[in-house]
């Protein structure tokens, strides 16, 4: 029995995670920020109210009926629509895929919670942790992030700090680059600065490659970031342009292949070359059903950057 699903989405394929199967655990788009560069779109609940957003139980069922149906994966990945540890027991979530499965738990967070004991611990059920510092001060946090009013930057860069100490697993921390926001080199080796006092294991540069909740927000150049890179200790990654590094195929497909096309179009911009690696469909078939869809105005194709992206009409 396979499909539909509502928690789950993917596989996809990332260039550091394999084949990642995706976990939704609030709806879109509850967050306690509002980025400016956001795929899923502008936030419509900005909060820090945690709570069981999704039951876990449904969650885990879903998960267990896509393990007997599907079941191949690199990792579960806790992402998608908003923030996911303002789910108050995605620790249980985590805890449950540990005792059902092998595999690796992987945790996408801004990183905005990590200042709550509670959520340190349960973010230390996974075995890779991803949090976010694009900012120096309150004044850039508020300019890149949008963050809910009671988020102070102190606090939230002591989380990090917390998070390092706590959590003995692989921590990454994403810099996200906005032109005109935080893009100097002053501005950068300050985030550089407060990084190397975190002390990730991996730190990865990253730039708006695809359409964003606002549209005035533009990419920097793949040279430039290279050049911010080298201001990192340990030296910053590149983040890949957007699209899967290997183009392999071998995803499984989860669910109608159109319902499929609508949920990863609807959940980040997406090019077909993308969705076609993602569902390990041959690219002419894919481009033939997204254009029935932009026909139906079920999606909306954007170009940027050279590539045509779709995302939910
Ligand atoms: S980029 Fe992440 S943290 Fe920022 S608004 Fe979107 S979901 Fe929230």
């Amino acid at each position: 029995m396979s499909g539909p699903y509502r928690h789950l989405f993917g596989p996809v394929r990332s260039r550091r995670l394999g084949l990642s199967l995706g976990l939704d655990l609030v709806p879109p788009k509850v967050c306690s920020f509002d980025c400016p560069y956001c795929q899923v779109g502008a936030t419509t609940s900005k909060t820090l109210e945690r709570r069981e957003y999704v039951p876990v139980a449904e969650v885990l069922a879903e998960f267990d009926r896509w393990q007997a149906a599907d079941g191949r994966a690199d990792c579960i990945t806790l992402a998608g629509s908003g923030e996911p540890t303002l789910h108050s027991r995605f620790g249980d979530v985590l805890k449950g895929v540990a005792r059902r499965s092998s595999l690796k738990r992987v945790l996408l967070s801004n990183g905005s919670l990590f200042s709550l004991p509670e959520v340190r611990a349960a973010a230390a059920q996974a075995d890779v942790v991803k949090g976010t510092l694009s900012a120096w001060d309150d004044e850039s946090f508020r300019a890149v992030h949008h963050p809910h009013a009671s988020l102070v930057f102190a606090d939230f860069f002591e989380g990090l700090v917390a998070m390092r100490k706590a959590f003995g697993g692989d921590y990454w921390l994403e810099v996200f680059i906005v032109p005109g926001r935080n893009d100097q080199d002053a501005q950068v080796r300050q985030i550089a600065d407060l990084a190397r006092a975190i002390g990730p294991d991996h730190i990865h540069l990253n730039t708006a490659v695809r359409p964003s909740a606002d549209v005035t927000v533009q990419a920097v150049s793949h040279a430039r970031l290279a050049e911010l890179a080298a201001l990192f200790t340990p030296v910053a990654e590149v983040a890949a342009s957007g699209r899967p590094a290997d183009g392999a195929s071998g995803g499984h497909v989860v669910g109608d292949l159109t319902e499929r096309l609508c949920a990863m179009a609807g959940r980040h911009p997406a090019t077909a070359e993308e969705m076609a690696a993602a569902l390990g469909m041959e690219l002419q078939a894919v481009i033939s059903l997204l254009a029935q869809l932009v026909a139906d105005a079920r999606l909306k194709a954007e170009q940027r950057g050279g590539a045509v992206y779709f995302t939910a009409a």
